[in-house]
């Protein structure tokens, strides 16, 4: 069994390039040369070396005690959230805009949800003095206004986007559109592995990274290079791609994927997809899509706005069809109740997203030798409103 794309740009059934006739051009230009370029010496060295002194990497794996004795097992976190701009977005816009300047292309576009993607963006942007435009729905304009000054900051233009529910999806369709309006200087940096062929390749390659430290770091932890298990979020699925990238072709390691139940699976507020949804064709490809009967996109619900989105990328779509990996949700309360307890207990305050990931350990039945590999995809800043709204209900 293969879980990679193929060479039609498909995970079994999922995936393809599904665009109008508009965006034939870049998407086509893009699949012709991606690998080409991303494979080269010369962009493996820039690309290795930003990563290095730019973003911080490798970033630590660290060997969780109190976890450990707490769930009766060695729980192992990969630290993505003492990346640069505090996320595993970074080490995907660092890769697409290498790419972009090698194929000649002077502006950039961006959609984001939670504004990590749009942040990652404007740095990397700024970095390659790069025109920066990123979008963002006006309801995530309004929860995540740190995010938005920062970008501000380095010097992008945010257009909030006033469709729909006003979130990533639509956020989505307006960077879409923007793109098809401006075909020849601009790029559209993806923040996650969704989109047209070759989006959600292009993006887990860059975000493989992951797992190839996860896999050198165990080696020196523990003398083996595999563990047990591999547990991470799913919004679009980019860091549990870049977490599991190495792992696939590994049985022996389970993959657990993690999405968000929002209020409850069967509350109509929640973000499940592989629970919810069914095969269907959203932001250019093929996968599990959460939709009414007649293919209307239902608006997905989480506390979490990186995970707020109603599709997941094709390759997640087929590890759940294949059931190479398991897919377990987790409630908003679940997710707060496992971010209050790591605060307290490692002096780590994660992401919303990654507490979901965290929120898994909860559900697993371990044995005493198993290595777990929790990817904390993010830090938490961003999400102390929530948190502090939350923790005053508690009291
Ligand atoms: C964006 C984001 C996610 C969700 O996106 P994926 O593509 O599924 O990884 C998860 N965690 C953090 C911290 C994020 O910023």
């Amino acid at each position: 069994m293969n879980y990679q794309i193929d060479d039609k740009g498909y995970y079994g059934i999922f995936g393809g390039a599904f665009i109008p006739e508009m965006m034939f051009h870049n998407i086509n230009e893009l699949q012709k040369n991606y690998l080409g370029i991303i494979e080269s010496e010369s962009f493996r060295k820039e690309f290795r070396q930003l990563l290095e002194d730019y973003a911080g990497r490798p970033s630590p794996l660290y060997y969780s005690d109190r976890l450990s004795e707490h769930y009766s097992a060695h729980i192992y976190l990969k630290r993505e959230d003492l990346n640069h701009t505090g996320s595993h977005k970074i080490n995907n816009t660092i890769g697409q805009i290498l790419l972009a300047k090698r194929i000649g292309k002077t502006r950039i576009i961006a959609e984001t949800g939670a504004g990590q993607h749009g942040v990652a963006t404007a740095t990397v942007c700024a970095r390659a003095g790069l025109e920066c435009v990123v979008y963002m729905g006006a309801v995530d304009v309004a929860r995540q206004s740190p995010n938005v000054e920062k970008m501000k900051m380095l010097g992008a233009e945010v257009r909030p986007v006033e469709s729909g529910s006003k979130t990533l999806k639509d956020a989505t369709n307006e960077a879409i559109r923007d793109w098809i309006n401006n075909p020849v200087d601009t790029h559209y940096i993806i923040g996650s592995v969704v989109g047209p062929h070759p989006y959600p390749d292009m993006v887990a390659r860059f975000q493989s990274v992951i797992s190839e430290e996860i896999r050198q770091q165990l080696k020196v932890k523990t003398g083996r290079e595999i563990p047990d298990y591999v547990i991470a979020c799913v919004g679009g699925g980019s860091n549990a791609a870049g977490a599991f990238y190495h792992f696939l072709n590994e049985p022996q390691v389970q993959l657990i994927a993690v999405e968000a139940a929002g209020k409850g699976v069967d509350s109509g507020e929640s973000a499940a997809t592989t629970q919810l949804g069914r095969p269907g064709v959203l932001h250019g490809s093929r996968s599990l899509l959460m939709q009414t009967a007649d293919g209307q996109v239902i608006e997905p619900y989480s506390i979490s706005a990186g995970l707020d989105y109603p599709g997941i990328g094709p390759m997640h779509a087929n590890l759940f069809v294949t059931q190479r990996a398991r897919f377990l949700s987790a409630t908003d309360e679940q997710a707060l109740k496992a971010a209050l307890y790591l605060s307290q207990k490692e002096g780590i305050i994660p992401a919303l997203e990654s507490a979901h990931a965290l929120a898994a350990l909860e559900m697993i039945t371990f044995k005493p030798d198993d290595i777990v590999v929790v990817n904390v995809s993010g830090r938490g800043d961003k999400d102390m409103d929530a948190y502090l709204k939350y923790f005053q209900s508690q009291k």
